[in-house]
């Protein structure tokens, strides 16, 4: 299917308003080499037109270059056949490889609904509760306290990708069933990480929005998995992926027909020990420019301590990040998973004052 008929089916754009058509459709720019001979261009021409595209020669003063255009598809492998031959100095991708992510492509920004009173990309929206559900009483309080402070949705996970095998892997299914009763409790909608695609008939039923977390961005089964569902996804920036990489991966869900995705930066490796994560704030103000997916910010996991969770979070309002998501256990120090960084209600409750009143200014800047 085209770029253009996978937009239409989406529903991103009405029916002839899309910017390139799929004549001009990720056209790229081929560079020869100076004193190329033309008997090397018409190589070129030749390989172009092999792929089904349409070759544009212009002969400048020095050297030639090639425009490569048409609705052929295998933008990559024609890019690294032309690279192959000798006279091909450079070949340069013209436009973003993720059409459907793009704002370029899109009206206005997407908003993202899971309930009556909880929708992305309309104020800011904030997702609270602890790392891991670890039992009934501790999954529904956390829910209750934290739609009282403000929160408009739930979080807990079930299933928990935790770097050492020996650590607290989830109560699974058994969790499942606490955030079902939390959700009843509260009226607040569930977000919960979907790990494998496994797992998907049994986390759905519970789960009012799928996280994918930062270690399964590049996870392109469950990106496709989760894209053929019809539930909303959280998609989190893998710890060392580039904006780029990101909105692909973003793509892989928008691609299989699931245009219900929210963005969240939750920090990347750096160089710097002092945070779990340096939080990458540049790349929220720049995935709000390229995408018109909202984007959120998880100040938890990137902070690592407590301490740091409110100034992050205040930071990532005032940017205009569209909401956050935030840990939140009634007994931090006893908790099982990221002890370390989650808030006491008390603090939560502080915290949503804060943005709350940041919010009301930065809200407003037009983007
Ligand atoms: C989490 O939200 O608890 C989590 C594991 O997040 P991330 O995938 O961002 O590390
Ligand atoms: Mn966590």
């Amino acid at each position: 299917m085209t770029v253009r008929r996978r937009v239409q089916r989406l529903n991103l754009v009405e029916n002839d308003s899309v910017g390139a058509d799929d004549e001009e459709d990720l056209p790229v720019v081929v560079v020869m080499r100076a004193g190329a001979e033309p008997a090397q261009v018409a190589e070129v021409v030749e390989a172009i037109r092999g792929f089904g595209f349409v070759a544009h020669v212009s002969e400048g003063m020095e050297r030639t270059v090639v425009g490569v255009v048409g609705s052929a598809g295998g933008r990559d492998e024609v890019m690294q056949a032309l690279l192959a031959l000798e006279a091909v100095e450079r070949v340069v991708p013209v436009g973003v490889p993720y059409k459907l992510a793009s704002r370029t492509y899109h009206g206005g920004r997407t908003q993202v609904r899971l309930g009556p009173d909880c929708v992305f990309g309309e104020g800011f929206t904030v997702v609270a509760g602890p790392c891991s559900v670890e039992d009934e009483d501790q999954i529904v309080r956390t829910a209750l306290a934290v739609r009282d402070a403000g929160a408009k949705a739930l979080r807990g996970g079930a299933f928990k990708p935790r770097t050492s095998p020996y650590s607290f892997q989830g109560l699974q299914e058994a969790g499942l069933r606490m955030l079902g009763a939390a959700r009843e409790a509260s009226g607040l909608p569930v977000v919960t990480e979907l790990l494998d695609p496994r797992h998907l008939e049994a986390v759905e039923p519970y789960a009012d929005m799928f996280q994918i977390g930062a270690r399964n961005m590049h996870n392109f089964e469950l990106l496709k998995e989760v894209g053929r569902s019809r539930k909303p996804v959280l998609l989190k920036r893998g710890m060392s992926a580039t904006v780029e990489e990101w909105l692909m991966a973003a793509e892989y869900i928008l691609s299989e027909g699931n245009a219900r995705v929210v963005l969240c930066e939750r920090g990347i490796r750096t160089f710097e020990p002092g945070t779990r994560f340096t939080l990458d704030l540049s790349a929220v103000a720049l995935a709000q420019q390229l995408t018109h997916l909202p984007v959120i910010v998880d100040p938890s996991q990137a902070a690592g301590r407590a301490a740091l969770v409110a100034p992050l979070a205040r930071a990532a309002c005032a940017l205009g990040a569209d909401g956050l998501i935030v840990e939140v256990h009634p007994d931090p120090p006893h908790a099982r998973s990221d002890a370390q960084q989650q808030l006491r209600f008390d603090q939560f409750g502080e915290l949503m004052q804060d943005v709350t009143r940041i919010a009301a200014i930065a809200q407003h800047e037009p983007r």
